[in-house]
């Protein structure tokens, strides 16, 4: 399915997480692979940017419409592959769809060429600012969110010029292929213009390395790091967005039914394989009680399995049980309570609530990936918010609050790129938001303006349109020059105070 000729040797398979069942077998691209593919983005970085902006947003409005027609044979791959319920996955789709719509019809806009004030001491100048692409921009992507998750990187990047290189995880090469098949079908002319190279680790890592303009990753903060240092060697920038612990705070007057049911969704939903889940819960002791109750009696409905009743599917990286079994035996060994769950059976971890857990245990400090949330009664929303901005990273977060203005007030100093309010992970579905973290979250932004700036270099031009009666940026300017200059500061601006 992906452009790049089948040359590579090697070969790996992708896995039914629910079964193990065989899905697909992808060829393991090495440096010829990778450097191949650079070659073709090359050249089709070129037509791409010659298309202009009415050109690409057609091209891309093309491949949007390609993926909402076939939105449920995507959903099957993306159900097979990543194990979470085929109706999540239709969402996740849905989501992309509206972030290709929105980057396709924003791109001017935000992008192209504007006028700028030249200033006092230039106003000989017409200044224009534009916002040009940079080349080729290698995506690197995780598997919880096969389709949305890179897609924030390649929608934006594709829409402000770029050709794109993507590696998709090593647990869903099919939903990367499949992406760049409906590219080309979408865009026959130039199927290079989004091209997918496949196989594990070492891929990315050769792709970081291959020449390309920009890196955007995405995934955990260890490889966030090192992806890192591989741009360092070459000064190639990189967009890092990386894992959370993300929070909830359930303030005194919240509807606490809401609340719930919002952090039951935002926990355990993609079997808690959401980097923006919510992990954490601070509920004050006015509501805590019954917001400890109103989880537990939502959490005894969730079922996991790979059934289309399901609540969510089986953890998709097989190795991820381990760590959430960890921090559960942490937070139990540290006093923790298992208020429901707390078991792992085969690739399966049952829908968990704990409390108790002392703040410096793993299960409150680290990314879990699971379904499982810890909740901690706090005397306030104050201490709350410190415990939230207590942690290393900030991706996103929720404040759940009866007052628009306390709440506002909350999510404004929430150490985190995003908050919702009386809503759980709300913010990467509105394209005109960005997306992206704080600390150890990692650092740039997809989704909305900033993220089609995010894929551009900042280009700035100037015109003389006349010439003044005295030049300043000449060597021949007369000695008295700078002290006009001087007298007109102190007239403008030496008035303030
Ligand atoms: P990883 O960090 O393991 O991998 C991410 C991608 O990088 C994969 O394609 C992986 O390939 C590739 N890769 C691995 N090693 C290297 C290397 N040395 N150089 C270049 N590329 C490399 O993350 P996961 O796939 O496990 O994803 C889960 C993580 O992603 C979680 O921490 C989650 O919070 C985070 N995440 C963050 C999001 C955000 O927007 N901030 C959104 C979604 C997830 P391979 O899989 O083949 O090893």
């Amino acid at each position: 399915m992906s452009p790049v000729p089948e040359t590579a040797v090697e070969t790996f398979d992708s896995l039914d997480p629910a079964n193990g069942q065989v899905l697909g077998t992808y060829p393991v691209h090495g440096p010829a692979e990778v450097a191949a593919a650079m070659d073709r983005a090359r050249e089709a970085a070129l037509w791409w940017r010659a298309q202009g902006w009415d050109g690409r947003r057609a091209h891309l409005s093309a491949w949007k419409g390609v993926l909402a027609r076939r939105i449920h044979e995507l959903a099957d791959l993306v159900h097979r592959e990543n194990g979470k319920p085929h109706e999540d996955a239709v969402l996740e789709i849905a989501l992309a769809v509206e972030h290709v719509a929105w980057a396709a019809a924003n791109a001017r806009r935000v992008l192209g060429p504007r006028r700028v004030r030249a200033g006092l001491l230039v106003v000989d100048q017409a200044a224009w600012l534009e916002y040009q692409p940079y080349g080729v921009v290698g995506v690197l992507g995780p598997w919880n969110y096969p389709v949305l998750t890179p897609m924030g990187s390649i929608i934006y990047a594709l829409a402000a010029g770029n050709a794109v290189v993507f590696k998709p995880s090593e647990y869903t090469p099919g939903v990367g292929a499949w992406l760049a098949h409906a590219w080309a079908m979408a865009v026959p002319e130039r199927p290079e213009v989004f091209q997918v190279v496949t196989g594990r680790g070492e891929t990315g890592a050769t792709l970081t390395r291959a020449g390309v303009d920009k890196v955007a990753f995405t995934g955990s903060t260890a490889t966030g790091r090192r992806v890192m240092a591989a741009c360092a060697e070459n000064l190639v920038p990189v967009l890092i967005e990386c894992g959370g612990k993300d929070a909830m705070i359930v303030d005194d007057d919240a509807d606490v039914v809401a609340a719930a049911d919002a952090a039951v969704w935002g926990g355990m939903s993609n079997a808690g394989q959401t980097c923006i889940g919510i992990e954490r819960v601070y509920a004050t002791s006015a509501v805590y009680d019954r917001f400890v109750a109103a989880v537990t009696e939502q959490v005894a409905r969730l079922r996991p399995g790979s059934d289309d009743e399901a609540a969510y599917g089986p953890m998709t990286m097989p190795s991820q049980t381990g760590v959430v079994q960890r921090h559960l035996d942490d937070a139990l060994g540290a006093g923790g309570r298992v208020v429901t769950g707390g078991t792992v059976h085969g690739g399966y971890v049952a829908p968990t609530v704990l409390l108790d857990v002392p703040e410096d245990s793993a299960a409150v400090r680290e990314e879990t990936f699971g379904p499982t949330l810890t909740i901690t009664e706090v005397p306030d929303a104050e201490e709350a918010l410190r415990r939230v901005n207590a942690s290393t990273m900030g991706l996103g977060g929720s404040v759940f609050s009866g007052s628009a203005s306390r709440a506002l007030d909350l999510a404004r100093r929430m150490r985190s790129g995003m908050t919702s309010i009386n809503s759980v992970l709300t913010f990467a579905s509105v394209p005109a938001l960005p997306f992206g973290g704080v600390g150890e979250s990692g650092f740039g932004r997809i989704h909305g303006e900033d993220g089609l700036r995010e894929f551009s270099r900042a280009k700035a031009i100037t015109r003389r349109r006349f010439a003044l009666p005295v030049d300043l940026m000449s060597f021949g300017r007369p000695a008295t020059a700078a002290d006009t200059v001087a007298r007109v500061m102190g007239l403008v601006h030496g008035r303030h105070r």
